[in-house]
């Protein structure tokens, strides 16, 4: 199973993101979470079912921004 395919929908989704700690592992950043408390910063993932969900724009990938940063995870 690659990568992407264990995101679920989070793969296809303009408010995922991904962060990576110092140890090098990564995670999915739901950007929704930051506005609304009813999405968990890092949700389960492969994400099957979301209300929130929007897929990215064609040609977009997700993750793939100026935006993305790595940040230190505890
Ligand atoms: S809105 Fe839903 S599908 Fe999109 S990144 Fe957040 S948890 Fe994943």
């Amino acid at each position: 199973m690659s990568q992407v395919a264990g995101l679920g929908l989070c793969a296809t989704c303009q408010h995922g993101r991904t962060v990576t700690s110092r140890k090098g592992s990564t995670f999915l950043f739901c950007r929704r979470s930051e506005q609304d408390t009813r999405y968990p910063k890092y949700p389960a993932l492969p994400m099957v079912r979301c209300p929130g969900y929007e897929e990215t724009r064609k040609g977009e990938r997700p993750g793939r921004n100026p935006f993305d940063v790595t940040v230190p995870l505890l």
